[in-house]
């Protein structure tokens, strides 16, 4: 199908970006990944697109200071999952983008968009629900910093004001911290049945600190504070990450899902959640050796 006709422009500036962006109608467009199908099924009419091909170089950096990063909105998924930068400070990122699309969509799609485009079932909504980041809203008027948990309002519902642009995503990491992901999809490439991602702090060989959060298991992703304060002052154990599985598979609630029954859900809700772990106590593991 051939999507409705709509206006087209290529600003050559972010001001000028967000100037053409003040009118409601008009709507960002990063790697179409979303967006294009969205037209061409006309399930989405809009007056323009306001291509952000001649922006997207300056959004597309890796920052840090001390134990802050900074992510331009415009890297590609391609670019995350293949960055040293990353790999060395939250190799998370390259664990998640591994598990997008195909290498075409990966090449295309960006975070920014990903973020804006918020489906539940989106990698980086995942990613970004475990880690809470800074989202970095800009519009002509003011920068406005919002915090992912107050960004994200619910399934594809975002705190995003009409003329506002995501520009980066910041946040801190804390040290000697070890990260894990799993998904389950039907197909590879498939957007994913449920996920699990975790982080767990160390300190010397016993676990700080931990956070989960597992996507598939509700309208939004979720995350689990009670079950990862439990962890706290444990030594990683087979018993450990049975218990957690355990404790996951209770405290999940699917809903009914065309694809997967809810008590596969709620299964594999457990089952990612210790895959994830695993990771994370090896990657412990790894750099003690
Ligand atoms: C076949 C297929 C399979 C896919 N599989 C997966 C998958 O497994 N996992 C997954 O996570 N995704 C998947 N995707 C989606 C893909 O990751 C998209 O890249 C992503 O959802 C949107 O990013 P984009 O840059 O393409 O955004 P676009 O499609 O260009 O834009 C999406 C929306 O975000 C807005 N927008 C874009 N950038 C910004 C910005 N910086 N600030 C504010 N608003 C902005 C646009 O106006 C639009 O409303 C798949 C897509 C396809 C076509």
């Amino acid at each position: 199908m051939y999507p409705y006709p709509f206006d087209y422009v290529r600003p050559k500036t972010l001001e000028e970006a967000l100037f053409l962006a003040q009118d409601d109608g008009m709507k960002f467009l990063a790697g179409g990944q979303s967006l294009l199908p969205l037209l061409n099924l006309h399930l989405a009419e809009i007056k323009g697109v306001i291509d952000l091909r001649h922006i997207a170089p300056s959004l597309k950096f890796f920052e840090s200071e001390q134990e802050h990063i900074g992510l331009g909105s415009c890297l590609t998924h391609e670019e995350v999952l293949h960055s040293e930068f990353l790999a060395q400070r939250c190799p998370l990122f390259s664990q998640a983008a591994a598990f997008i699309g195909h290498p075409r969509i990966r090449r295309r799609g960006t975070l920014g968009g990903s973020i804006a485009h918020a489906d539940p079932l989106a990698e980086w909504m995942l990613v970004m629900t475990l880690l809470d980041p800074q989202v970095i809203l800009t519009s002509l008027k003011a920068v406005r910093p919002l915090s992912f948990h107050d960004y994200l309002l619910g399934p594809m519902m975002t705190a995003l004001s009409p003329g506002e642009l995501i520009t980066a995503i910041e946040l801190s990491l804390p040290k000697e911290t070890t990260y894990g992901f799993a998904e389950m999809s039907r197909r590879q490439g498939d957007y994913a049945l449920a996920a699990a991602g975790v982080s767990v702090q160390w300190d010397q060989n016993r676990i700080l600190q931990a956070n989960i959060a597992v996507s598939g298991v509700s309208d939004v992703p979720l995350v689990f504070p009670a079950i990862a304060r439990n962890m706290s002052w444990e030594y990683p154990s087979r018993d450990l990450l049975e218990e957690i599985k355990q404790a996951i598979e209770a405290s999940v609630d699917p809903p009914s899902d065309a694809l997967a029954d809810p008590s596969y859900l709620r299964h594999l809700a457990g089952i990612l959640v210790e895959r994830a772990l695993c990771q994370a106590f090896d990657a412990d593991l790894n750099a003690q050796r």
